[in-house]
């Protein structure tokens, strides 16, 4: 654990250790040139405890780009919970407030939300030992479901990539969703009232059929799915399931979907590019339950919210004409994006600073 702690590019990492369930808790702190770090928490049975760190730390880098890209003032920053074996009843809620005092310890350096393996009750818990969580109310019982909020940021921006690609509107395209979950079952409710044609598919395949039925789609099995003629791929069940094993295998044009980091290295980027699928980076697509959780917690109204979130459509088509100009993944031109920002702010704090 010293050793990727020291090789990282971010600014801190907190690690704390809850005995009673031989739980490691990391909160990763990656740039806070825009703000105070902010995102979500995730629970997981990992292999080995440092394995959660890394993930921590990965998706906390990837928080700093997606609150640039979005234009909110909120640094990178995730935290994981990394219990050896599932997490329920009182040792869940246990593991949950010692989360909790280690947040409100942190004096709001760092806010968290909901994320996979969490729950809404679940932030309800931590909401109760500190006021840093997104996604509750004011007395900490009851939350939010950011899902159908990240569904429509993915709807819009993979309607952005559909139009650009393929030339017309979602009608009649079809889309396969890896994950009939959270946001991919709004997802495809979206899609087909659209009018898009649907194929789901998940490891668990009641949920799957369950979803797929909703929808007048098909379903295919989670190892199918990779190979399945489709005009957009939108992986939105868990990270890396885009690397050398199965890119060869995807028979789309478009890759656009929830998961956070879904190549398994940017070098991804560049065999989704060879093979002529343009990729819809990850981190500006799945922003909009990210988006709306601070958003929720100020009050705003859902047009409001609902606003914000459609402005990824146009991000995505700025980020894909860079690209298609390029002729480059569109990874690297939303990367650029990301400097971007955080060089402008970092020159605006350097000019306060020399005036101060
Ligand atoms: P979820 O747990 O509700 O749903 C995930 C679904 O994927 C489950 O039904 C699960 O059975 C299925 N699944 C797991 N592994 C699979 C596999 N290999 N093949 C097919 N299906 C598989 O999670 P969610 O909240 O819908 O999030 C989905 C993804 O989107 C995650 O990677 C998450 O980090 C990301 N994301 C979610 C949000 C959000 O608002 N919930 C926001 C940003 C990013």
């Amino acid at each position: 654990m010293q050793s990727l702690i020291k090789e990282w590019d971010g600014e801190s990492v907190v690690v704390s250790y809850h005995r009673p369930t031989d739980t490691w808790v990391f909160v990763a702190i990656h740039d806070t040139t825009l703000g105070p770090a902010m995102g979500g928490c995730r629970l997981r049975v990992y292999d080995a405890p440092r394995d959660g760190l890394r993930d921590a730390m990965r998706l906390a880098a990837g928080m700093t780009a997606k609150w640039a890209v979005a234009g909110f003032e909120f640094g990178g920053g995730k935290s994981v919970l990394a219990p050896p074996r599932p997490l329920q009843g009182a040792d869940r809620v246990s593991v949950l407030e010692h989360f909790g005092d280690l947040l409100e310890s942190l004096g709001g350096s760092y806010m968290t939300g909901e994320d996979l393996g969490t729950t809404p009750e679940d932030m309800a818990i931590i909401g109760r030992r500190s006021q840093w969580v997104h996604g509750v109310d004011g007395k900490g019982d009851r939350a939010v479901d950011p899902g159908p909020y990240t569904a429509l940021g993915v709807f819009v921006g993979m309607r952005a990539f559909v139009r650009q690609v393929l030339g017309g509107e979602l009608e009649g395209r079809t889309v396969l969703i890896q994950g009939a979950g959270d946001v991919g079952r709004p997802l495809a409710h979206r899609l087909h009232e659209a009018g898009a044609r649907l194929i789901v598919s998940d490891v668990d395949a009641s949920r799957a059929e369950g979803v797929a039925k909703e929808v007048d789609g098909r379903t295919v099995s989670p190892e199918a799915a990779y190979e399945t003629e489709c005009d957009v791929f939108a992986p939105c069940a868990v990270g890396a399931v885009l690397g050398t094993e199965t890119i060869p295998r995807l028979r789309c044009r478009i890759v656009a979907g929830s998961a956070n980091n879904q190549l398994a290295t940017d070098d991804d980027a560049e065999g989704l590019h060879q093979r002529g699928i343009w990729y819809a980076p990850d981190y500006v697509v799945n922003a909009g339950g990210a988006i709306a959780l601070p958003m929720l917690g100020q009050g705003r109204p859902k047009a409001a919210i609902d606003a914000r979130i459609r402005n990824i459509e146009r991000t995505m088509e700025e980020i894909l004409a860079e690209a298609v100009e390029r002729n480059e993944s569109p990874l690297h031109s939303a990367g650029r994006r990301v400097q971007r920002v955080l060089e402008t702010a970092r020159g605006r704090s350097k000019a306060v600073g020399s005036r101060q």
